[in-house]
């Protein structure tokens, strides 16, 4: 069966690698260039975009910032998974937070700001602290400004009047207010739902953040109240797009209570430790769904964590047993996600050891967190 997904980064590459044993190959469309390519040499394979959809079995997306008419006519030859309105949905802050609403599922409080009176009711409504978020093309922390007690708040406008008036700005951007919510920790679900509506979602994953991006990823495996909160979260929203595919939900853990964060509707960088630690991992089961495939398993193996390579050129694990190194054919730049390290272990104590054996040979400044986060997991573990 032929795949084409639009988007030729790492995700496509993996969804490649996932596929090839199933005969799912894989092409990908370099949004960029709109070069058809391979999608691990990303080498053009000389035909277009209209040609790749004619030859394509089913086409799906690894990422939500996909120009509209683009889906529209990949949607039009019926072989789009999942929908056109679910991959808008997930790139578009504002038609998201009103999906959420509709769904009925809890996320922050938030305001939609197109002019300085607008921020100026936000602030009324929601006080401070706010998060304020461009609806469109943000990823990673980028496209964010915040807004505390006692800022200026006219200077802040200035700022986003800026950006929502530059000369490239997308049509319909515009901001989102939203309060920030004082959070105990961030968590995701990733979730695979078939074209029958069969559902099934992996273990619950704890994130650490550093400017913004992913840097570690730890799976949860013993937090049940949260996993069938999350899940019931999830299901509603997947139900709620017709969903059809893999589905990642980041949550704020508020004291034991969930709030979405956001959506994305395809496989997910806090997943990726689904190839170790899962019989089935996100990627296979998202092209497992999208192709009418029965859905694999997505028990938990073993206690894994992921570690996201950041502008490194190379990590110094060749001794290292239990670290899987998947590399992402990328040039290093400061910031940018080359590649990532799944760690497995036979128990989540043992997985905190090694973590904390990993901490040290990981240079700190490139490897943010893994140390206190390493640290944090033993003391649960005690
Ligand atoms: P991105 O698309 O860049 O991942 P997010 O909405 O996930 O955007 O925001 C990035 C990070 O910013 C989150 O992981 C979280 O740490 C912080 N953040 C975002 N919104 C809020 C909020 N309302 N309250 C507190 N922190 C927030
Ligand atoms: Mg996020």
């Amino acid at each position: 069966m032929n795949i084409l997904v639009l988007g030729a980064g790492q995700l496509a590459r993996m969804m490649a690698l996932a596929g090839a044993p199933l005969n799912l190959i894989v092409s990908a469309y370099d949004v960029r260039s709109g070069d058809i390519v391979h999608p691990l040499t990303l080498q053009p394979l000389g035909h277009g975009l209209n040609t790749a959809i004619a030859g394509a079995d089913i086409i799906t997306a690894e990422f939500e910032h996909i120009p509209a008419d683009i889906l529209h006519q990949c949607e039009q030859s019926g072989k789009l998974r999942p929908s056109a309105q679910a991959i808008l949905t997930g790139g578009d802050r504002q038609i998201e937070k009103a999906l959420l609403m509709q769904a009925g599922v809890a996320n922050a409080p938030y305001r939609v700001v197109y002019t300085q009176a607008d921020l100026e009711k936000a602030v009324d409504a929601l006080g401070a602290p706010l998060v304020l978020k461009s609806t469109l093309d943000g990823y990673d922390g980028k496209g964010q400004w915040r807004y505390r007690d006692g800022d200026d708040l006219h200077a802040l406008w200035a700022e986003l009047d800026a950006f929502l008036s530059a000369p490239e700005q997308r049509d319909g951007q515009a901001i989102i207010a939203e309060a920030m919510i004082p959070f105990d920790r961030e968590v995701s679900l990733i979730g695979v739902r078939g074209a029958n509506g069969e559902f099934a979602s992996y273990s619950l994953t704890q994130n650490h953040h550093h400017d913004g991006i992913l840097t570690l990823s730890v799976v949860r495996p013993d937090e049940d109240a949260l996993q069938t909160q999350a899940a019931d979260m999830l299901e509603k929203i997947a139900s709620a797009l017709n969903y059809v595919g893999v589905l990642a939900v980041e949550f704020f853990d508020v004291d034991g209570s969930l709030l979405v964060n956001e959506i994305a509707p395809r496989v997910h960088n806090s997943g990726h430790w689904t190839q170790q630690g899962s019989a089935c991992c996100q990627f296979e089961n998202h092209l497992r769904a999208v192709s009418g495939l029965p859905l694999g398993p997505t028990d938990l193996i073993q206690p894994t964590a992921m570690i996201n390579i950041l502008g490194q050129g190379s990590v110094p694990l060749a001794t290292y047993r239990d670290a899987h190194v998947h590399w992402y054919n990328k040039t290093p730049r400061p910031g940018r996600k080359v590649g990532h390290i799944n760690v497995t272990a036979t128990s989540n104590a043992a997985l905190a050891t090694k973590l904390a054996s990993l901490a040290s040979y990981l240079p700190d400044d490139a490897f943010h967190g893994l140390k206190s986060a390493a640290l944090a997991l033993a003391a649960q573990t005690d």
